[in-house]
């Protein structure tokens, strides 16, 4: 029995046993089967990664992995080397700081719709920064990555370099709208420069001259010194052509040797006869080619927008008629299409050509015209004014010297001229006891735009010995307006020597009151066409009113000019004005006629009589 038990207890055993040694057998085979797995999963892991690793790093095109606010995870070879950097100088910035500011909003705008599910992966073309600061074309591509639960991820970024293309893009569009031979502008570019400037002087109501020259004999010379050394004179001439113009004018070579100039924002037609002169001038000068000294001359037709024609055929048609006749006048000249205008041009070349003499011919003179003070009778200074008195013209307006110098610049030193002789002659009548005198000159827009204004001034002003509270700088409100910036630091700097500032022909600008008080100004001339109508038209008489109210207000001195009559007079006596100037008070005088006149000031009642007196001078 109890051997029974013992077998049957043993035979538990062993099927306990057995199924415990099955179920580890099991277990083993389970385990091994995982570790087996995870080894494949790993083995499997670590090829696509170096697969990937080896796709990324070897990769053509430039790939980078981004953080969603743009930082860089991770960059390959191409990538990083196409913007200059390293790997790890590119892990410390953002793929912002590649691109340029204009493009940057567009891109961050796409990148949002990327995350918000609005876009798909997108190509951009655009110019990026290297580090260093060159830029580099490229073709970016940006793709978002999302996680298992469709969460945004990272960005994918691949960067192509198009820079090579883009150079040979440019290359054969400046192939198709350039000159082989002279890298000038061709027809295709002449035609679509002179659309653009047609749309544009329209729009701004601004003229423009179109200039077909033409080098006169020039097939003879290039027969005689052989096809290319014609070729090298052209592209001599081209050179000096470009040379002539500014950067916004267009110089064209239409073939052989016609050129066609474009000039733009022409505002009046001697600064277009003065450039005609310049490339005939140029274009005459010796052209040296294998050692040989050559000469050659050009003749120009000018037409000018809108006056000779409203599209570009009309336009060159009629320079090209102008250039007909420029080639019958005997060559090396140029004429306008209108002929009254190329006579007109002429005459203002000949009359610029005499006043650059001027200055050395003694030729210029001043005429000074008193400012009388209202409450004392006083003359408290004089205006110097400037004349040109010439055997063939006469006397010229100072209106129109300032018109012709400041074209050529020759305004400088003539204003130069003025300022001394103005102080020199002050400092005169300051010595002969007229102390409290003072004298104004009047300045252009060419002198302000002169760095060494102020300094010229101040050396001025040192040189003769006069304080500079005696000095009076007369500016137009107009030019102020012009270049408000410049003038007024010129006015600040004037201030700062102690010279005294007027606002000449007030009232026909629109200056601020608020500039008035700020620069300080020291006094305000109410311009003559005011002063003029007081008597006989409301308006007028209402503006006057208001200026002095404001100008005394603001503790300026107010100066009426044109002051002719006793009934203007008396207006502005009521109207609190505290200075005028004008024949009423005397005409400008020569020097010596005003010496006389501060020595006797006549009282205002005779004033009218002493006109016509002082007017036989
Ligand atoms: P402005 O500064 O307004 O000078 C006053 C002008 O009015 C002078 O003309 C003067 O002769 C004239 N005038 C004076 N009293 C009367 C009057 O009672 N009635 C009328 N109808 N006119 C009167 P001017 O001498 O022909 O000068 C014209 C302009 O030329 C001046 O106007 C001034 O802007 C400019 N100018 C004169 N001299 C110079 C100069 O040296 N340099 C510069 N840049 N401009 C000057
Ligand atoms: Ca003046
Ligand atoms: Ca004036």
């Amino acid at each position: 029995m109890a051997l029974v038990v013992y077998y049957i207890i043993g035979s538990v055993l062993v099927i306990l046993l057995g199924a415990l040694a099955y179920r580890v057998l099991v277990m083993r085979r389970r385990v091994n089967e995982l570790l087996n797995q995870q080894t494949i999963t790993e083995t499997r892991l670590y090829d696509y990664q170096t697969r990937f690793d080896t796709v990324f790093g070897l990769a053509n095109i430039g790939i980078a992995l981004t953080n969603l606010d743009g930082s860089f995870i991770k960059t390959n070879k191409t990538f990083y080397e196409l913007f200059n950097y390293n790997e790890d100088e590119l892990l410390t910035i953002n793929i912002f700081q590649l691109m340029h500011a204009a493009d940057l909003a567009n891109f961050q705008t796409f990148m949002q719709h990327l995350i918000e599910n609005k876009a798909q992966s997108q190509q951009f073309e655009l110019q990026c920064s290297q580090k260093g600061g060159e830029n580099v074309w490229v073709i970016i591509t940006i793709a978002l990555i999302r996680d298992n639960q469709s969460r945004p991820s990272y960005f994918v970024v691949q960067v192509q370099n198009i820079s090579s293309q883009k150079k040979a893009e440019e290359k054969l569009r400046h192939m198709a709208y350039h000159d082989p031979l002279t890298g000038l502008a061709n027809r295709n570019k002449l035609e679509q420069f002179v659309n653009h400037i047609l749309a544009s002087s329209r729009r701004h109501q601004q003229n423009f001259a179109l200039l077909f020259l033409d080098l006169d004999r020039f097939k003879n010379i290039n027969d005689t010194i052989g096809h290319e050394a014609g070729d090298a004179l052209l592209q001599i001439i081209a050179e000096r052509l470009r040379s002539t113009v500014r950067t916004t004018d267009l110089v064209a070579r239409l073939g052989g040797d016609e050129f066609v100039l474009v000039i733009t924002d022409v505002k009046r037609t001697e600064a277009v006869a003065l450039i005609a002169q310049k490339i005939l001038d140029t274009v005459l000068q010796a052209i040296v080619i294998k050692g040989q000294e050559l000469y050659i001359t050009t003749s120009i037709g000018i037409s000018l927008y809108p006056y000779d024609g409203q599209n570009m055929q009309a336009l060159m048609k009629n320079a090209d008629l102008a250039l007909y006749r420029a080639k019958d006048h005997g060559r090396n000249n140029y004429q306008f299409y209108t002929i009254e205008m190329t006579g007109r041009a002429h005459e203002r070349m000949a009359m610029q050509n005499a006043l650059a003499h001027a200055l050395a011919k003694n030729e210029f003179f001043l005429h000074y015209q008193p400012k009388m003070s209202i409450d004392s009778r006083a003359i408290t200074g004089v205006e110097a004014l400037l004349r040109w008195q010439n055997k063939e013209y006469g006397m010229i307006t100072p209106d129109e010297i300032v018109a012709l110098a400041e074209e050529t610049g020759l305004i400088v030193p003539v204003s130069e001229w003025v300022l001394d002789t103005a102080c020199r002659q002050l400092k005169d009548w300051h010595e002969m006891g007229y102390t409290s005198l003072t004298i104004a000159v009047n300045c252009s827009p060419r002198q302000f735009k002169q760095s060494t204004f102020t300094d010229d001034v101040l050396s001025t002003i040192s040189r003769v010995g006069l304080p500079a509270a005696s000095l009076e700088i007369e500016v137009t409100e107009k030019l102020i307006m012009e270049d408000p910036e410049n003038t007024l630091r010129v006015l600040y700097a004037l201030k700062d020597l102690g010279v005294k500032i007027v606002i000449d022909d007030f009232g026909t600008g629109y200056w601020s009151l608020n500039n008035l008080r700020r620069l300080s100004v020291d006094k305000i001339k109410i311009d003559k066409s005011f002063v003029k109508q007081v008597t006989v038209d409301e308006t007028s008489a209402s503006i006057v009113s208001a200026i002095i109210a404001m100008v005394n207000k603001l503790g300026i001195v107010s100066v009426a000019e044109g002051v002719e009559t006793r009934e203007q007079y008396e207006f502005l006596v009521h109207e609190g004005c505290m200075e005028i100037q004008g024949y009423y008070v005397a005409q400008p005088l020569a020097a010596a006629d005003m010496t006389q006149f501060i020595s006797h000031p006549v009282p205002v009642a005779e004033m009218i009589n002493g006109k016509s007196e002082l007017e036989t001078q």
